[in-house]
């Protein structure tokens, strides 16, 4: 990779300098993304030769990039990522109790690409802002003008003492959140669950996770599976959050916490973290208020601690204290870094109050693409992500609510027609045969 730029500093008050903006502003407000859905071409905002690096091409970086491309004219964009497979993740919780198959979720990266993007087949190994450059695994030294962090999260098995991966689909143990073929091996264990009943176990770690709806569909969706195949009554299924929250919307929490006792016979155990899990005995145990619980089980649903990628959490990108340590620290409404101004942050890797769905990202993708816009323009950044997330909530089979709030933790419902303290069919619809291409739709920068 070149490195004969000018200085940082230097380049970038250049770059700016050197900018045409023609209204970043402008552009935020004027909806590239209904343009995009018409077909046509938008004319660019900003001439710029500025090199913009995104790293991860998942959900939030094609999103970005997408509309990056289409802003922008003359820049250079890179995207960093060894990973060609596109995932959508969404869907594994359907490949995890047998709806979905497997190959539903799998997509192809090139697909998404922009065209003009040069696409680096490598992961990154190393940020290092202060010198406005990344080092990938293979040894490259990539240097950038502009940086968008878009890694996604890591899973953290080897915090549960005797958990791996490869426990995934034998002894009862499920894991719906690494990829298709771990969702694949859930539904194996707990098919076999389904048939015969018996004591279920769905865990929930402590810390921010990724879609914190996941393992509450989960439980929900099994627990109808046994009602279905008529083992039910031979079930005692447990519910194990690691505190006293079930869910960060308050009144979906107050729900849920009726809900799951009183309507379908699922005990709480509140305050119960998986500490370890013995996997040929069947066995988890909890760290509680009172010291360690064993408990025996058929099925366990266990859902790894997860944090930023290591190169974030201990790196100068990381929140270096407080509530969002370790997590990338942006502005949680501009998501610029908050000591690196030419660095942006999207998707489940920054640290901010709420988010961590892909329905944050489809609202995150716009405000960094039009922020990095008008940055490089020399101008204000115009856009403000105001914590929209979503969750459409799986009651059971063909029953879902449709949850969106945003940081107030007030609910913002999108259809009127929808109450989303309802289980209703329409948002199960909507999560079983819409939302799949809305978000390709976003990876394409439409919506
Ligand atoms: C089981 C499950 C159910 C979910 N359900 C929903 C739902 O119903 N609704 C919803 O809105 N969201 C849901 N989500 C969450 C949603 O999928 C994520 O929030 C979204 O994918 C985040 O996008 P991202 O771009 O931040 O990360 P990802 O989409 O995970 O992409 C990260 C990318 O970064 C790459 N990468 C990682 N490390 C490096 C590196 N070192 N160098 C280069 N590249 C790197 C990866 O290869 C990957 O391509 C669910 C997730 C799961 C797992």
């Amino acid at each position: 990779m070149k490195n004969n730029a000018p200085t940082n500093t230097s380049r970038r008050r250049f770059l700016t300098n050197s900018a045409v903006a023609a209204g970043a502003a402008g552009v935020a407000a004027s909806g590239i993304g209904a343009t995009g859905l018409l077909g046509s071409t938008p004319a660019k905002a900003v001439s710029t030769n500025a090199h913009i690096v995104i790293v991860g091409a998942g959900a939030a970086g094609l999103a970005i990039a997408t509309r990056l491309e289409r802003s922008l004219d003359g820049a250079r964009i890179t995207l960093i990522d060894s990973r060609e497979v596109h995932l959508y993740q969404p869907g594994l919780t359907l490949v995890a109790t047998g709806i979905w198959d497997p190959s539903d979720v799998e997509d192809r990266n090139a697909r998404y690409m922009p065209g003009s993007a040069e696409w680096i087949k490598d992961d990154v190994v190393a940020f290092n802002p202060d010198n406005n450059q990344v080092e990938t695994a293979g040894g490259q030294n990539v240097d950038y003008d502009y940086l968008v962090v878009t890694t996604g999260l890591q899973l953290n098995f080897d915090d549960i003492e005797g958990m791996e991966p490869d426990l995934i689909g034998n002894n009862g143990v499920g894991c719906v959140y690494a990829n298709p073929d771990h969702a694949r091996r859930t539904w194996q264990a707990a098919s076999q669950f389904i048939e015969t009943g018996g004591v279920g176990l769905f865990t929930r770690p402590p810390g921010p996770i990724k879609c914190a709806g996941a393992p509450l569909k989960v439980t929900m969706l099994i627990e109808h599976a046994l009602r279905e195949q008529g083992t039910r009554e031979a079930s005692d299924l447990h519910y194990l959050p690691p505190g006293e929250g079930l869910f960060s919307q308050p009144d979906i929490h107050d729900f849920l916490a009726s809900h799951f006792p009183e309507d379908r016979n699922i005990t709480i155990d509140w305050s119960h973290p998986l500490a370890a899990i013995d996997a040929e005995r069947r066995e988890a145990t909890f760290t509680t208020p009172d010291g360690p619980s064993t408990m025996a089980y058929d099925f366990i649903h266990v859902v790894p601690p997860m944090s930023a990628p290591d190169m974030i959490r201990y790196g100068d990108l990381g929140w270096q204290e407080g509530k969002f340590q370790g997590w990338m620290e942006v502005d949680q409404y501009s998501m610029q870094h908050r000591r690196y101004p030419n660095v942006f942050g999207a998707g489940d890797v920054v640290g901010t109050p709420i988010g961590k769905t892909a329905a944050s990202v489809k609202a995150q993708a716009p405000v960094v693409a039009d922020n990095l816009v008008a940055t490089i323009a020399g101008q204000e950044m115009p856009a403000a992500w105001n914590g929209y997330t979503s969750c459409p909530l799986i009651i059971e089979k063909g029953q879902a609510m449709l949850v969106e709030f945003d940081f107030d933790l007030k609910m913002t419902p999108s259809f009127s027609f929808l109450d989303p303290y309802k289980a209703q069919w329409a948002p199960w619809f909507l999560k079983d045969r819409m939302l799949h291409a809305a978000y390709n739709a976003m990876l394409r920068g439409r919506v």
